[in-house]
């Protein structure tokens, strides 16, 4: 680790790290990037653990979709991360892949962060300065950016642990290889309420995971159909999508709604 963050200090923007390279070879075989020097976090030892305590699962950052999706640490703590994990693009990606390095892409057509954002996790950065921690959503500022700094480098990501009554969906559109809509959605529901409001994120429609402004479902009927449109019209509100080749944008707006519903369908439908 030491030597990890000493080289990142040293080459800054002349180098990237260099996990499962299932972007970065890519990108460099393509000619799209660049780089004099390729820092290997592969054989860090201590980033390639899971562990969980009461509240908060750590995700080493060279920690790989494949393994996430049989960790039995994630498949007792996060169920919904195990299962989103199983879906992201194909075994030979998921063999090498990271979640970490998912993130630090930044591609919007990706799975994990509408769930990471709906679940409050953050990502754990160090630099010869020190370690400082950033919520998913900041961490992501736009389609292929991130907060990084120069000499920084991932060491974790941590998923703060709901509460076991808390119930989660994730739902998936694509056309293409990649996601072209994602749904999260984090709530309790008790005696066909909402219990405080639900967490309800958009990803792989905008150039970032977009959260639902949900502070008025606070209660709401989940059986109400009035409750079901009006979250669907405020995820259509929410996002901000652009035509391309996997639909229009009044297209995925559409979709938007319809998957919106679907989730919150799961979450009714789902246990805790
Ligand atoms: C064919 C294909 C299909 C895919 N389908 C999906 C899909 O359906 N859903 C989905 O979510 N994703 C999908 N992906 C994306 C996949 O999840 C990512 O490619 C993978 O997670 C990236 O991880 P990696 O370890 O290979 O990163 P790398 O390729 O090693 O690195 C990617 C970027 O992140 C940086 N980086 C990596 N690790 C760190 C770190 N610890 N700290 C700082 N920077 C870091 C690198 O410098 C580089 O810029 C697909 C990818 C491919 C190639």
């Amino acid at each position: 680790m030491a030597d990890a963050v000493s080289l990142r200090q040293r080459y800054g923007e002349d180098a990237a790290i260099y996990a499962g390279g299932t972007e970065l070879l890519l990108a460099m075989k393509l000619g799209i990037a660049r780089w004099p020097h390729l820092i290997d976090i592969k054989p860090i030892d201590q980033l390639r653990r899971v562990a969980a305590t009461k509240d908060l699962l750590r995700i080493g950052a060279t920690v790989t979709h494949w393994e996430l999706e049989r960790d039995p640490v994630v498949a007792k703590a996060l169920p919904a991360l195990a299962r989103l994990e199983a879906n992201v693009a194909n075994i030979r990606v998921r063999a090498a892949g990271t979640l970490a390095g998912n993130l630090a892409f930044a591609e919007p057509h990706a799975d994990p962060p509408a769930l990471l954002v709906a679940l409050g996790a953050r990502v754990v950065l160090e630099s010869a300065a020190g370690s400082r921690t950033l919520l998913v959503g900041e961490f992501i500022t736009g389609m292929y950016q991130t907060a990084l700094g120069p000499g920084e480098l991932i060491v974790a990501i941590e998923i703060p642990l709901p509460a076991r009554d808390v119930r989660m969906a994730y739902v998936k559109f694509k056309v293409l290889e990649r996601p072209s809509l994602a749904v999260a959605a984090v709530a309790t529901i008790r005696d066909g309420r909402f219990v405080g409001a639900p967490s309800v994120v958009i990803g792989a429609v905008d150039e970032v995971p977009r959260a639902v402004p949900t502070a008025d479902f606070a209660s709401a009927d989940v059986r109400d159909p009035r409750t079901a449109e009006a979250l669907a019209e405020a995820a259509r509100a929410a996002v901000d999508p652009s035509d391309d080749l996997a639909g229009s944008a009044d297209y995925k707006r559409h979709l938007v709604g319809v998957f919106v519903q679907r989730a919150l369908g799961s979450l009714i439908a789902g246990a805790a």
